[in-house]
């Protein structure tokens, strides 16, 4: 883990949010390489989950929603913590937190001497175990009290408790809100789903592990509504699309370069399923600090829907048409942390090798989520036309990719930069490509493709550029396109 915030650091994924004040507890801020990572995760969820598919339609509500609304989710009364404050230094822990943190102990036995204990040990000198603050080792802990993670803010110029409002602590209830809306404006026919991507917010008591648990983060939540009386393949509707999600999910992680080995399914127990919930499935993934939750796939039956329209008095329901009835859709809920896949992303691209006696860290992205495509390098920066011709094809290519250009070191060290932030392929300018015009030689206009995984090159005209990368970007293998570019130049 350390590695990887070292590296996010250094090559601007990402950083800790107002880092020259001291920071904010669990904020963290994307670099110009983290957004680009960032942006395609989501531009992929959104092309593969919403636009490829007949049955899904987007929206992108707002933050602040009606207080109302978590009232009827349950939010208000139920999305709290059990916490205990200390009397003396004023810290909070969680109640059921605070067993698992290293204690601090002033030691009667060794005259009062202060000893840092691990987690749930009790002292060796004097075999106390923890009564105290685990932080200060001085002050008495009070009782347990409920805390609602919800930010609370006002609405309008005044503060009161009529104009009180939430930041969203999950994006799907505008989901549930919309839900005739979407329905009437759309004439969509169950099964349908709404997706939405967006922040949300959550006042974590203990929040860490890096991105991994932050105060604001991102989500990309679906509500995919099904008729509970309709029967696929002859098990309920719900169950049905349940499991087709689940697979759906795991495809698509899959696909985009997470590993088999650190991907893996968790069903939730019965005592530990939410009060809306028939089932949830976590896809857990392999993260540094171990196996965690990526995603949850919960079926979440029409408890949302009945709840808003109780509150609402509105109705929410479905006309199914050929039983001439109306009917509460069941919902199936696909649940991603964005920052999440980020940092699984991250991890899992992450690799040492050592080339020649060197080591070189590369992270393998897929070429749809490397934050930069293309890299274009002069060989020598001191032959103008080099320079010319490098800037010339980087503004082109980069009309339709993200592509840089660098100069700012040796050929090698470059590469080597390029490796280490993801960069699937570079194209290098040397002195053939532009000739020698005081020698009167003429260039061959052909530059170098670097392929980063196998470090293999090859060479291609400049105005082959465009076709090449649309097909080594668009799911070519490089071993392939590069057999066949070969195969061109020998003609
Ligand atoms: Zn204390
Ligand atoms: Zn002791």
């Amino acid at each position: 883990m350390d590695t990887l915030v070292s590296l996010c650091k250094r090559r601007g994924f990402v950083f800790q949010s107002s880092e020259i004040y001291g920071g904010t507890g669990s904020c963290y801020d994307y670099g110009p390489l983290g957004v680009e990572l960032k942006q395609n995760i989501k531009r992929l969820l959104w092309r593969d989950f919403v636009q490829s598919r007949a049955d899904m339609v987007g929206i992108d509500a707002s933050i602040l929603m009606h207080p109302t609304v978590w009232k009827a989710s349950g939010h208000l009364d139920h999305f709290t913590d059990p916490m205990v404050d200390c009397r003396e230094c004023k810290l909070r822990f969680r109640a059921d937190h605070v067993d698992a943190l290293p204690w601090t102990h002033y030691c009667p036995a060794t005259k009062g001497n202060k000893f840092t204990i691990p987690a749930g040990e009790p002292c060796s000198h004097c075999g106390a175990r923890r009564t105290l603050c685990p932080d200060c080792g001085k002050g008495q802990l009070t009782a347990p009290r409920q805390f609602n993670l919800m930010f609370k803010t006002f609405m309008g110029p005044v503060e009161e408790d009529a104009s009180v409002a939430y930041l969203r602590p999950e994006t799907a209830q505008a989901m549930f809100v919309n839900f005739d809306n979407v329905l009437q404006s759309m004439r969509l026919k169950l099964p349908f789903g709404i997706a939405q991507a967006g922040r949300s917010f959550r006042n974590e008591i203990t929040p860490g592990n890096f991105i991994f648990r932050t105060r604001e983060f991102e989500q990309m939540e679906i509500e995919y509504f099904v008729n509970p009386r309709d029967a696929v393949e002859g098990r309920p509707a719900d169950e049905y699309w349940h499991d087709r999600w689940i697979a759906d999910c795991m495809a698509w992680f899959r696909r985009y370069g997470l590993r088999e080995e650190n991907l893996k399914l968790r069903e939730h127990d019965r005592d530990e399923l939410s009060h809306y919930s028939k089932r949830t499935v976590d896809i857990d993934y392999r993260f540094p600090i171990g196996w965690s939750e990526l995603m949850g796939i919960a079926n979440r039956t029409d408890f949302d829907l009945k709840q808003h329209s109780k509150f609402s008095g509105k109705s929410l329901t479905y006309f199914d048409e050929e039983r001439k009835e109306h009917v509460v859709p069941y919902v199936i809920e696909p649940a991603m942390g964005v920052d999440r896949a980020v940092l699984a992303f991250m991890a899992d691209a992450y690799v040492e090798e050592e080339v020649r006696g060197e080591k070189r860290v590369v992270l393998r992205f897929h070429p749809e989520l490397a934050p930069v495509k293309v890299a274009v390098l002069p060989l020598l920066k001191k032959r103008e036309e080099i320079v010319r011709a490098a800037h010339a094809i980087r503004a082109d290519l980069a009309k339709q990719w993200r592509v840089v250009y660098d100069d700012t070191a040796a050929i090698g060290r470059l590469y080597r930069r390029q490796d280490e932030v993801g960069t699937p392929y570079c194209v290098t300018v040397d002195v053939q490509t532009v000739g020698d015009s005081e020698k009167g030689e003429a260039g061959d206009g052909k530059v170098t493709i670097r392929d980063r995984d196998s470090m293999a090159q090859v060479r291609v005209p400049i105005d082959a550029l465009p076709g090449v990368f649309h097909d080594l970007l668009g799911g070519g293998a490089w071993a392939q396109v590069a057999a066949r570019l070969e195969r061109q130049i020998q003609k």
